[in-house]
């Protein structure tokens, strides 16, 4: 075995921290994990990245494991007209089949019924050009993506409040020097330990931490304080919060008239919810409520985050509004140390909405109804404004309806694994089967290409070059430090060749810097202003925050913007506005068919639908299969103990998973993680009813009852 003189600084290819991380080439041919020339790589740490600082959780430290050859596709697969089975083919037959599917539905019903799901994993340049094609080349409306179902609720409160929203609009950093930080539904210790070390940070230096979560999870096991709310209650949680700092006196007035717009509406719908009421809408106590408000009012700075437990309910945004309504009433907002903020989940989640896959924006962080934004962007594009779509449907809705009339009925999916990961994970697979035509591009066989008619096997994080854009802002860059098997081709390689068969010939560049100039072009004087960013700087730089407009006459060098709204919020009068929100009940309640609230997450070894992390060895034996949390109190009355199967029902459907009887959970609730298919697939059971402005599905609760399986 050998290895490389150069190792190259790159990025981990799951979540939204995105570690730094350094990869020595290695070269063994008798390697079962080698590629190409017996070549592969070692994860190594490195230390010099601000984020992470050499740390790495074990995802991230076994990532190469997915870059061997038996662990992903390595040649095309298509859909044999005869035997209806996938057979390996050539990329010339498989592109031709994937563009004659695509050009077939919509010379049939209409340029919609050709559809693009895109994944929140993609890197900036893949998420404009994948953006690029359906406006440019099917022409369609119909374009979304998975980060739709991550954090899209808490996006569309921040813009609403601020008038921008960037996942974090303040370095991770900054959550060291908070003296009171309060996680609403987030779970960093599992989804991404490295963060940790910013929270640890934050207690030693005599901070406060208040975890809102209904599980005991390990990051609430740190808190000070750990508030237990019964799933799809912590609006009226956030509510009644606000309604003890008015009666305390604790209102920030000077803040609130100064750099505020709304507060009677929102003192009003706070004085309604009573702390009584609360109590008996969460289950939190009331001296518990006290005691968090102490905390956080008394500490001379204060930060709200959320995560998904907070935002993916059919009330999303309006449960993060009343979080920061809660801010802005204390004057924790667009001041140092102080603010509200969002944890992202996927890698790239917040690149993946600024450049275009969203189906109503428009790269830059531009809505696609906005004329100016339109004319702006045809313009990089070379085509008639009026030749641009509308918005087209959101992610569940454009799922929901695939192979009906006026519905999608050829879709490219590039970076998702819908039939594992979206709610009413059984009727998605039905709409994917309907299809006239799925053409899947990724890096394994997923349970979703499974299911395609083209499988276009792609190259992976170490393979290739791109920029990612992480949780905090910060645009970094991925370095190739290996070719990709051979076979294997990139997701840009792809788009420029559909493109190609579908009569567009130019515009889809093979280079990722090539498509990254683009980009900064198109993002040009919109909110996520790449313009000033390029490979050279992000390299010398180590990340460069947005927004970052370009250097020229009369605008100096700029140095980014790692810290928003210090000075004005970015709405025309440059005040923050107080969210008008009452409490409302989940889609769902407990009642006597389905008297039990089931609420789903992640476990430290997976992530997301565990296409990836389910094939690497060590991160499976951690964890090789999905289970249920049931408290002691509900495994007595059921007669059930650890490993005792269980079916959980819910109205979409019934799964099977061993139990883990424990306290962590609460007794009226029960938790499933999420990333197995089969018979123990948690979205089996999870609700699809949506927010009515982020369009984002009601993951984190819904009504269930539990019994112990039936075995022959
Ligand atoms: Fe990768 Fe996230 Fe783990 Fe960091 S915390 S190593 S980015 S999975």
């Amino acid at each position: 075995m050998t290895s490389g003189a150069q190792p190259a600084d790159t990025h981990c290819p799951y979540c939204s921290l995105q570690c730094g991380m350094r990869l020595r080439r290695i070269v063994s041919p008798e390697s079962p994990g080698a590629g190409p020339g017996g070549t592969t790589v070692a994860v190594e740490e490195r230390p010099d990245f601000p984020v992470n600082r050499g740390a790495l959780c074990g995802k991230g430290r076994s990532a190469a494991a997915v870059l061997a050859p038996g662990a992903r596709l390595t040649a095309p697969l298509v859909r044999d007209r005869r035997t209806g089975r996938l057979r390996e083919a050539g990329w010339d037959e498989a592109l031709g089949r994937a563009a004659e599917g695509l050009a077939d539905a919509a010379a049939r019903h209409g340029r919609d019924a050709a559809g693009v799901f895109g994944g929140g994993g993609l890197t900036n340049e893949k998420a404009y050009l994948l953006g690029k094609f359906a406006r440019v080349v099917l022409r369609t409306a119909n374009i979304d993506y998975n980060g739709r179902f991550c954090m899209s609720s808490a996006a569309a409160a921040q813009r609403a409040a601020f008038g921008l929203d960037r996942g974090l609009p303040f370095p991770l950093a900054d959550i060291a020097r908070t003296g009171c930080l309060v996680l609403v539904g987030g779970n960093p210790a599992d989804t991404m330990p490295p963060a940790m070390r910013y929270f640890r940070a934050q207690q030693a230096a005599g901070g406060t931490l208040v975890v809102v979560d209904p599980r005991r999870t390990r990051t609430a096991e740190t808190a000070d304080l750990h508030l237990r709310p019964a799933p799809g209650t912590d609006l009226a949680l956030a509510l009644g919060l606000l309604h003890l700092v008015v009666a305390d006196g604790r209102v920030d007035e000077a803040f609130v008239a100064a750099r505020t717009t709304g507060w009677e509406r929102a003192r009003e719908a706070a004085m309604a919810h009573w702390p009584e009421r609360v109590e008996r809408l969460t289950g939190v106590p009331v001296a518990a409520m006290r005691r968090a408000v102490e905390l956080f009012c008394d500490a001379p700075t204060g930060m709200v985050l959320t995560a998904r437990g907070g935002e993916q309910h059919s009330k999303g945004v309006d449960t993060v509004g009343a979080w920061i309504n809660l801010c802005l009433a204390t004057g924790r907002a667009g001041r140092p140390h102080s603010g509200y903020g969002c944890l992202t989940g996927q890698g790239n989640g917040q690149g993946g909405r600024e450049h275009g896959q969203k189906a109503d924006q428009l790269p830059g962080y531009r809505s696609i109804t906005d004329p100016a934004a339109r004319a702006h962007v045809a313009a990089v594009w070379g085509v008639d404004p009026d030749t641009l779509p509308g918005p087209g449907r959101s992610a569940y809705e454009l799922l929901d309806t695939l192979g009906t009339d006026g519905g999608v009925r050829a879709l490219l999916l590039m970076g998702s694994n819908p039939v594992v990961s979206a709610p009413h994970a059984s009727h998605v697979t039905e709409r994917l089967r309907a299809l006239d035509c799925l053409v899947v591009c990724d890096v394994v066989r997923s349970e979703t290409a499974e299911l395609a008619d083209v499988v276009l096997p792609t190259a992976q994080w170490a393979e290739e070059t791109g920029t990612m854009t992480n949780l905090e802002g910060r645009v970094i860059l991925r370095r190739r430090a290996l070719d990709p098997p051979p076979g294997v081709r990139t997701d840009l390689d792809v788009l420029h060749g559909l493109a190609e068969r579908l009569g567009v010939g130019k515009g889809f560049p093979t280079e990722a810097e090539e498509a990254f100039e683009e980009l900064r072009e198109a993002s040009a004087g919109g909110q996520a202003d790449y313009s000033g960013i390029d490979y050279a700087r992000i390299r010398a730089e180590d990340g460069v925050f947005w927004p970052c407009p370009r250097a020229g006459a009369g605008r100096p060098h700029h140095p980014g913007t790692p810290r928003l709204f210090l000075d004005r919020f970015a709405t025309p009068d440059g005040r923050a506005r107080f969210a008008d929100v009452s409490h409302r009940a989940a889609a769902e309640e407990p009642d006597a068919d389905y008297p039990l609230r089931l609420t789903t997450g992640r476990v430290l070894a997976h992530y997301q639908s565990g296409a990836q992390t389910r094939r690497t060895p060590e991160l499976d034996r951690a964890a090789p299969g999905p289970f249920v949390e049931v408290h002691p109190r509900l495994a007595a009355r059921l007669g059930v103990a650890d490993g005792t199967p269980l079916t959980v029902t819910s109205r979409r459907g019934s799964v099977t998973a061993p139990a883990v009887v424990t306290d962590r959970i609460r007794a009226d609730t029960v938790f499933m993680p999420f990333h197995w298919p089969g018979p123990g697939r948690a979205n089996t059971l999870t609700n699809p009813a949506l927010d009515p402005v982020s369009r984002m599905p009601e993951f984190k609760v819904c009504a269930v009852r539990v019994e112990a399986a039936v075995t022959e």
